[in-house]
This record gives C-alpha cells, sequence and structure tokens, in this order.
C-alpha cells in the first residue's frame, strides 16, 4: 500500500453533520485524527473530531486551513462548492474529486451525465424559462415534476405538475430557476444501492435497500430489499457501473425507483455516506462508514456482507414537540439501536437520530423498528 493514507494520519471532512459525525466515530476507532470545517460551532462532527474549523464552505483561506492540517480530505454531503474543493486538490488528495461533487451538485449535469453514459433515468428536459417549461411540459407530458437544478435535497425545490396549465405556478414556486422537468414515475419501490470505488478503481456494493419516504424525507430503511435477487443484483450492477463511469473514490449513494413496469430507473446520486445505508453500522461486517475512510485513504475495502437484515427508521425533530422522547422504553427492546446526532435544537423535519433494528428477515426488521419508533 505505498500511498495509502495510514491510521495515525489525519482526515479532513468538509461538512459537520451527522454523516461527517459517523465517519469521524469510524475513523477515530481506526486510529486516525479527523479535521472538520463546518460553520456551526458544535455542530455534530465537531463533537467526535480532533479539530473544528468554523467556517463557510466557500471560505477557501478555512479550506486551505483545513487541507494543511490533513492527510487526504473528503466530504460529507454534496452541496460542499465544488470550488472550495478545487481551491485545496492541488494541496492534498480530494477523494471524491470536485469533478465528481459538480456533476452530484447539479441535477441537469447529473441526469445529462447518466443519460449519456447510457444509464436508465426518467425522461426529463432541462428548462430555463418559463416557455420552456410549458414545451417541456408538452413534450414530457403530464403528471411531472418541476426540480431545481441545484440546492434541492430532500423533496426541497420540487413541484409536481398535473396539467400544463400548473405551469406557471410551479415555475413561481421553485423561484423562477433553472430546473428540470422530469416524467411522474409511477412507483412499485424506491431502492438504493451504496457502491464503494477505492483509488485503483475495485468496487463493493452493500445489498439494495427499499426505502419509504415521508414528506419527502427518507423515512425507513431496509436491507437487503425484499426483491428478487436477480434485481437486486441488476440494481448493484447499475450502481457499480455509475461509479465507475464517475470515476469516484469513495461512496456513491445510487438511489433508484423501480417502476411499476418492472424497470429499473436511477433518480439520484450522492457521493458520500447515505441515510439508507444507516443499517451498515449495526449490521454489516463493514460500516459504510468504515468503507468511506478505507475507500478515501486508499485501504483495502471491507466486507459488505450484513451479518443480519436491519431496518433504520428515522426521528426527525417533530418527536420533541411534548418534551424529550422516552429513550428507556427503545433501549429496553433487545434488537434495537439508538443513534442520536448531537443536535441541540429539535426542529420539525430536521433529522436528530435513528433507529436501526435487526432480525431474521427484513420484513421483521421493519416491523420491529416501526414497533421501537411507536413507543417514543
Ligand atoms: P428527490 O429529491 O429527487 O430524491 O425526490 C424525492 C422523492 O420524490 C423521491 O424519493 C420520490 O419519492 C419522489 N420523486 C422524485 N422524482 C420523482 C419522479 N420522477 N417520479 C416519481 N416520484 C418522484
Amino acid at each position: 500500500m505505498p500511498h495509502a493514507v495510514l491510521p495515525g494520519s489525519t482526515i479532513g471532512i468538509l461538512g459537520g453533520g451527522q454523516l461527517g459525525r459517523m465517519m469521524a466515530i469510524a475513523a477515530k476507532r481506526m486510529g486516525y485524527r479527523v479535521a472538520v470545517l463546518d460553520p456551526t460551532p458544535d455542530c455534530p462532527a465537531a463533537q467526535v473530531a480532533d479539530d473544528h474549523v468554523a467556517a463557510a464552505y466557500d471560505d477557501h483561506v478555512a479550506a486551505v486551513l483545513l487541507a494543511q492540517q490533513s492527510d487526504v480530505v473528503t466530504i460529507e454531503f454534496e452541496n460542499i462548492p465544488a470550488a472550495t474543493l478545487e481551491a485545496i486538490e492541488p494541496m492534498v488528495p480530494v477523494r471524491p474529486a470536485s469533478r465528481v461533487v459538480r456533476v452530484a451538485q447539479h441535477r441537469l449535469r447529473e441526469k445529462s451525465f447518466l443519460a449519456g453514459h447510457g444509464f436508465p433515468v426518467p425522461a426529463f428536459c432541462p428548462v430555463t424559462s418559463l416557455e420552456a417549461l410549458q414545451a417541456a411540459s408538452r413534450e414530457i407530458g403530464c403528471p411531472a415534476v418541476l426540480k431545481t437544478a441545484t440546492g434541492g435535497y430532500d423533496g426541497k425545490g420540487q413541484q409536481r405538475i398535473e396539467s400544463p396549465q400548473d405551469a406557471v405556478g410551479a415555475w413561481k414556486a421553485v423561484g423562477e430557476r433553472e430546473a428540470i422537468l422530469e416524467e411522474f414515475v409511477p412507483l412499485e419501490k424506491e431502492l438504493s444501492v451504496i457502491v464503494v470505488r477505492g483509488p485503483g478503481g475495485h468496487t463493493v456494493c452493500y445489498p439494495p435497500s427499499e426505502n419509504t419516504h415521508s414528506r419527502h424525507i427518507l423515512d425507513t430503511a431496509v436491507m437487503p430489499a425484499m426483491v428478487p435477487p436477480d434485481l437486486a443484483r441488476h440494481a448493484q450492477k447499475l450502481a457499480a457501473g455509475i461509479a465507475t463511469a464517475l470515476d469516484v473514490v469513495g461512496l456513491l449513494a445510487v438511489e433508484m425507483f423501480l417502476a411499476r413496469d418492472g424497470g429499473l430507473l436511477v433518480n439520484e446520486l450522492a457521493p458520500r455516506p447515505h441515510n439508507s445505508g444507516h443499517q451498515t453500522f449495526d449490521a454489516a461486517v463493514t460500516s459504510q462508514f468504515e468503507q468511506a475512510i478505507r475507500a478515501v485513504c486508499g485501504l483495502p475495502l471491507g466486507s459488505t456482507a450484513l451479518h443480519r437484515p436491519a431496518a433504520i427508521a428515522n426521528l426527525l425533530g417533530d418527536l420533541w414537540e411534548c418534551g424529550e422522547p422516552d429513550w428507556a422504553a427503545v433501549l429496553a427492546l433487545p434488537d434495537v439501536k439508538l443513534h442520536l446526532y448531537g443536535k441541540a435544537e429539535a426542529r420539525p423535519g430536521r433529522k436528530m437520530g435513528h433507529l436501526c433494528a435487526t432480525a431474521d428477515t427484513p420484513q421483521e426488521a421493519l416491523q420491529r423498528v416501526l414497533t421501537a419508533r411507536s413507543l417514543l
């Protein structure tokens, strides 16, 4: 391993939320030092890291400060400005590269990349004006979904269009910003595959996760997905192909739609740990967070096998409406784990933590985690 970043070295993480926190926990366990850049004092990852550069993501001086103390730099969310990564790329290995982040943080670039490489995506049209939206809704047909090109996650910046008459209202609602119009896909299920890719191009995939959303925010995720084995293999092959085409080093979460007609379509890419992979923390031989560390450090990748099927249920800030939830009630359940992210303020819709349940089957794991959450 001549170029591996070995334990004892420092890993810089851009972004200090729960994904950075869980990466930092994995890195600390393996004997690394961790430095985090995030504007919020006492952010979730800073509570675990050795150093915290408290600065905005577009503060290049601060990014250079992080790079100076790091042997490798990674990200925990893809909306870090690509220019910030570019500013430090001459100084330190940045994994994934700014080029990858530039694609993943812009829906039009992302969908164009996927379609251009022959990966299946829902029909889409670029939209830069009301007139373009009206033309696109005639071309794509209705219903359709208007999504802003940038800044959208967890369903933010999305408008459903039921008929061409909705175009004026939808264009206003997304702030008259660059967007794409996408066909509305009748969904059987939503799946995601997390693929891990090292600097040498070797990839390993987790079993697909089966996900449900509520208010456009991930609600539950079950691994392995309850789909036939050939479909699971097909989804993994698709994800690995995309990671290779994009030349990602680190993790790539590939969100997919299983359409009612049986087809798999790629919805979104996230070059970082993903909410639908949190089960791996408690149920896999190697968690997605440890894999991220291994991949960006150029170490051998770990096994993605699961000890047991597992399901997670997110804990949103809404749960705190009547005070602190009853943690003792869920901790009394022998196969349920509690994860809290150390966020000071519980706002509605804010991801505060998750529960993970393991069981003999994915169905039982899902039932178990939902029952546990209902006790809170
Ligand atoms: P996104 O922010 O693109 O991940 O979308 C959030 C959620 O909206 C997805 O997980 C789906 O549940 C739903 N959604 C987004 N795009 C489509 C589409 N083209 N067809 C059907 N459902 C969609």
